[in-house]
C-alpha cells in the first residue's frame, strides 16, 4: 500500500496541468496549488499516507457528509420530505432546479439541499451548539483533537456568500428553512471551514466502512445509503465521470479535498487544491482513479 502511495504522489507531482483553485472564496484563493496528500485508513487499522499529509485544508463540503449524517440521526428518514436523493446534474450551487421543484432541493449534496440539512441539524440550538456538536463528532469519528474551524475562511466565505444567501432565501419562502437564513448560513459557513489533514479525514471516514472493531456512529443502513448518495451526487456534475473512472463513492470539497469510501476496506483522503471543470479536485481525481486501477478496488466487482 504505502509503495502504491509513493508512486501516486510521485506522479501527481509530475502532472503540469493543477487544475484552478477555487477564488470566489478569497481565503481560498492564497492556497498553493501544488500541495498534494493521500492517506488510507484501512479497516484492518492501518493508516498509510504519502506528500502533505500533515498540512490541514479546508474541507467545504466534504462536511455535508458529517451534516447529513448528523440531521439523521436528529429526524431520521422526515429528512426526505425537505430534500430528495437525486442526481442535479448541475453546479453545486446552482439555483436552477430549486424554482423548478418548489424549493425541494435535489439531493443533501447541492449547496441548496446541504442548507436544508444543515437546517434540520441546527434544529432549535444556536449555531454555536450545533458547531460545537458537529466538532465533537468529527474528533470523535477520527479520534484526533486537534480539529478545529479555520475562522478567516468563514467569514471570507460568508463576506461572499451571496448565491448561498440567495438559495437560503429561497428556501425559506417555500417554508423549508426553520431556522433564520443569517443563522444557517453562519453554520454552513463555519461547517465547511472546519480544517483537516488528509490522515485526520481519512481516519474519520472510516465511520462510512463497515468493519470489525472501528467506531460505529451509524447503523449499517445509514451506512449504505449515504455511501449510495456519494456515489451518485458526490461530485455534483461530475457524479457520474468520477463514478466511472474511480467506482467508489466520494465526496468533493472546494478545498481541493476528496473523501473516498472502498467500502469494507478502506476510507481515503486524498487533497490537491486545484480543481477540474465540475469544481472537484483534478489531481485528486486523477489520484483516486490511479488508486482504483492499482488496487482493484470497485464498488462494481
Ligand atoms: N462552502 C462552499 C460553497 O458553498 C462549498 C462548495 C463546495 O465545496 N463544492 O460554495
Amino acid at each position: 500500500m504505502q509503495k502504491i502511495l509513493d508512486e501516486i504522489a510521485a506522479n501527481a507531482l509530475k502532472a503540469t496541468d493543477l487544475g484552478k483553485v477555487a477564488d470566489y472564496i478569497p481565503e481560498l484563493a492564497k492556497v498553493d496549488p501544488k500541495q498534494f496528500a493521500i492517506s488510507i485508513a484501512t479497516a484492518d487499522g492501518g493508516l498509510f499516507s504519502a506528500g502533505d499529509c500533515d498540512t490541514p485544508f479546508s474541507i467545504q463540503s466534504i462536511s455535508k457528509v458529517f451534516v447529513l449524517a448528523l440531521a439523521l440521526g436528529k429526524v431520521g428518514d422526515a429528512l426526505w420530505k425537505r430534500v430528495g436523493r437525486e442526481p442535479s446534474g448541475l453546479s453545486f450551487d446552482s439555483v436552477l432546479l430549486l424554482e423548478r421543484e418548489n424549493g425541494v432541493p435535489r439531493n443533501p449534496f447541492i449547496n441548496a439541499g446541504a442548507l436544508v440539512t444543515t437546517d434540520t441539524f441546527l434544529n432549535c440550538s444556536t449555531p454555536r451548539e450545533a458547531l460545537g456538536a458537529l466538532l465533537r463528532f468529527v474528533r470523535a469519528a477520527s479520534d484526533r483533537d486537534d480539529i478545529h474551524i479555520d475562522e478567516s475562511v468563514a467569514h471570507s466565505e460568508l463576506d461572499t456568500a451571496h448565491r448561498n444567501f440567495a438559495l437560503a432565501h429561497y428556501l425559506a419562502s417555500h417554508r423549508n428553512l426553520t431556522n433564520t437564513p443569517e443563522h444557517v448560513l453562519g453554520t454552513y459557513c463555519h461547517q465547511c471551514a472546519i480544517e483537516m489533514t488528509t490522515v485526520q479525514l481519512a481516519l474519520a471516514g472510516r465511520i462510512l466502512l463497515d468493519a470489525e472493531g472501528l467506531p460505529s456512529l451509524l447503523s449499517h443502513q445509514r451506512k449504505r445509503r449515504i455511501n449510495a448518495l456519494m456515489m451518485t451526487c458526490g461530485h455534483y456534475d461530475g457524479s457520474g465521470d468520477f463514478a466511472f473512472e474511480v467506482g467508489l463513492p466520494g465526496k468533493s470539497g472546494v478545498g481541493g479535498g476528496i473523501l473516498v469510501i472502498a467500502p469494507g476496506r478502506a476510507s481515503i483522503a486524498v487533497w490537491s487544491p486545484g480543481l477540474n471543470a465540475y469544481g472537484n479536485s483534478k489531481r485528486g481525481t486523477e489520484a483516486m482513479a490511479e488508486l482504483a486501477r492499482k488496487t482493484g478496488w470497485s464498488v462494481f466487482g
